[in-house]
């Protein structure tokens, strides 16, 4: 047992006092896919106190491929990802206090969940959220570091507030292309080396040694060997709305708006009540069931039509499969639920 961290201690510029910081440290990770799973079970491995995870969805087949929490008995039963996560790294390290949430980013619980967070990993799949997350990090002074992949692509940029240009000052340097992991794929390498990055950037913050992190914006191509690295040094703007002298937190109003959300890629619609709502899902499971196959665990209710999978999860989201028109989905959503 005690050997558990030997290894990383040897490691200088940590050793055992950054050992002993690292335990007392808190980490939020937003997005449990293939990003969020990665640096997930690199920070439960290196002992950091305490790990949140937030994310919405549940395991499907298509995550196996480089998803590496996750199991085919986890899709099967579909099992909302921050669950499955729990129990496997739990089983890595009994040690780190692991806090899980079934959410959306864009709500108000999400912004509770901040309380004594020393940083947050983007982990996330669009840039509506990183947005948000980018305002919530200035307003609340937490150092972020921002990740995405797909393809053969990646990038990750280190943001500390008050010391580093933030995102919406980069705003001309990175590039939305719209591409998605749904639409040109993904391989798993491109996942492990922006993980990588962004867990080591996280090491380097949370033992204090600002002075080591990465100070430009990187991105990669693995398949094509091409590797960039942008100096942001002197992109931070004193009229930013995110981060300037005079803040306005543009993308934080955004948490009040978005109630409809057309999943892109995916041929689906997520529709967020305006307030958690709990629903007996025993109940609605018996009320669903003449429209089509039900299937269901403690945390989401899912019944299959001919035409449509609808899937209910127990703070009241729900996601339409096998739709991309918003009207079409509303009809159905109030259909089921008035
Ligand atoms: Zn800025």
């Amino acid at each position: 047992m005690h050997d558990r961290y030997s290894r990383q201690q040897l490691f200088h510029p940590i050793g055992q006092l950054g050992q002993q910081q690292l335990k007392h440290k808190h980490v939020l990770i937003v997005g449990a896919g293939a990003l969020g799973s990665a640096s997930a079970e690199a920070l439960v491995r290196a002992g950091i106190g305490k790990v949140t995870l937030v994310d919405r969805d549940y395991v499907e087949w298509s995550n196996l491929q480089r998803q590496q929490l996750y199991t085919e008995q986890d899709a099967l039963q579909k099992i909302p990802k921050v669950i499955a996560a729990k129990q496997r790294l739990q089983q890595i390290n009994t040690e780190v206090t692991i806090d899980v949430h079934i959410l959306d980013a864009h709500t108000e619980l999400f912004t509770a969940l901040l309380d004594d967070v020393d940083l947050i990993i983007d982990a996330t799949d669009n840039f509506d959220i990183r947005f948000f997350l980018n305002d919530l990090a200035q307003k609340y002074r937490i150092p972020w570091v921002y990740g995405s992949c797909v393809g053969s692509y990646g990038a990750t940029y280190t943001i500390v507030p008050g010391v580093t240009p933030c995102l919406h000052c980069l705003l001309s340097v990175v590039p939305n292309t719209g591409a998605t992991c749904d639409t040109v794929g993904i391989i798993s390498p491109t996942v492990q080396i922006v993980a990588a990055y962004q867990v080591a950037e996280v090491l380097k913050v949370l033992v204090g040694d600002i002075a080591a992190l990465r100070k430009s914006y990187l991105t990669f191509d693995v398949w094509r060997n091409q590797h960039y690295e942008i100096n942001v040094d002197s992109i931070r703007s004193d009229s930013c709305p995110s981060c300037g002298t005079n803040p306005s937190y543009p993308y934080l109003a955004y948490e009040n708006q978005t109630k409809l959300d057309i999943l892109c890629g995916r041929d689906a619609v997520q529709i967020r009540p305006p307030q958690p709502v709990h629903y007996d899902l025993q109940q609605l499971a018996n009320q669903f069931r003449p429209y089509g196959e039900i299937q269901q665990n403690p945390y989401l209710l899912s019944c299959q039509t001919e035409d449509y999978r609808f899937v209910l999860f127990q703070d009241g989201r729900v996601v339409i499969h096998g739709v991309q028109d918003v009207q079409q989905a509303k009809s159905i959503y109030y259909r089921l639920l008035g």
